[in-house]
């Protein structure tokens, strides 16, 4: 995975589950030290990394 930042290959990938099939992949680059997260092969914001995961917590009435 290239950076979209600065084009470089040094990056770091981590796969966080959500559910049982679908997870997030969070990127950091170790030159530029940009950061991001995919989903489903699209880019989403942190923002939506957060709904995504509260999705999993037991929802309160
Ligand atoms: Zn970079």
């Amino acid at each position: 995975m290239l950076c979209p930042s600065c084009a470089g290959e040094n990056t770091t990938q981590i796969q966080i589950r959500l559910k049982s099939e679908e997870s997030v992949r969070f990127f950091s680059c170790r030159t530029c030290e940009h950061k991001w997260w995919k989903y489903e092969g699209e880019s989403i914001a942190l923002d939506d990394v957060l709904s995504l995961t509260a999705e999993k917590q037991p929802a309160r009435t």
